[in-house]
């Protein structure tokens, strides 16, 4: 099945970010750097494990939620399944 996840999939809050670098630094895909000021997360290289989200101490790293993409999916004609 095909089907493209949306991106990014983490992303700052620009208002929160202090420019700590923290998330820089532990991020395993080396997938954010700083820009115009802020963590910028290179969507193009985002895992998507979190770990950012984990690491920030101003809870400045976003989570995109897929929830009305999920939703979407039925009409569409793919098969969901929920534990
Ligand atoms: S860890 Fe949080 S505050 Fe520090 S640079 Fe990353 S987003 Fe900004
Ligand atoms: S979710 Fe993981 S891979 Fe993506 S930016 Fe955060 S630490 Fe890096």
């Amino acid at each position: 099945m095909n089907h493209v996840v949306p991106t990014p999939l983490v992303s700052t809050i620009k208002e929160r970010c202090r420019v700590c670098s923290t998330c820089v630094r532990d991020c395993p895909a080396k997938a954010i750097r700083i820009s115009a000021g802020q963590a910028e997360v290179i969507p193009e290289r985002c895992l998507g494990c979190g770990n950012c989200v984990r690491v920030c101490s101003q809870q400045a790293k976003k989570v995109k939620s897929l929830i009305a993409e999920v939703e979407q999916l039925p009409a569409q004609g793919h098969p969901v399944a929920a534990p």
